[in-house]
């Protein structure tokens, strides 16, 4: 289920997110593009669970989608987890490290992906859910 209610009446909007890491312990960032919300924005590439889907089983899909990279679910490691309140919905969004996967990412929705290292993270502004997240992935990478 990607949607649900709060007892204030918010939409709870779940996001499964992943932290794509390379051979160097770089994490890819991807940059939301023009005319969506947050634009300009930093991000970590993934996007809203579907019905009948597990967070993993997101990541799987939006990964080929998005970036044009192949993974499994089983290379999938969840690493903390980001609640944030936007003033139209509350997000819950699991993040997730991975590093097997196949292919080279490529921007398919006209995005920008970068690959950065973790203590550079904060050079890139990110949306308010994602932020808290960089801590984790300092103390992992
Ligand atoms: O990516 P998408 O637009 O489907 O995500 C829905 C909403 O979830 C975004 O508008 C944004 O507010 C939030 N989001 C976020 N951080 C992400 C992905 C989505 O805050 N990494």
């Amino acid at each position: 289920m990607s949607e649900a209610m709060k007892e204030d009446g918010k939409r709870i909007l779940l996001v499964a997110a992943c932290a794509l890491v390379d051979a160097d312990g770089r994490v890819l960032l991807s940059q939301r593009p023009p005319g969506k919300q947050l634009a300009g924005l930093w991000e970590f590439p993934g996007g809203k669970v579907e019905p009948g889907e597990t967070p993993e089983e997101t990541l799987v899909r939006e990964l080929l989608e998005e970036i044009g990279v192949e993974t499994k679910t089983a290379c999938l490691a969840p690493l903390t987890f980001a609640s944030h309140s936007y003033d139209d919905f509350h997000l819950l969004m699991p993040l997730y490290v991975c590093r097997r996967f196949w292919g080279t990412p490529q921007p398919r929705e006209g995005q920008v992906l970068k690959w950065v290292r973790p203590l550079k993270m904060r050079d890139y502004p990110m949306p308010p859910a994602d932020a808290p997240l960089i801590p984790f992935l300092i103390d992992l990478l």
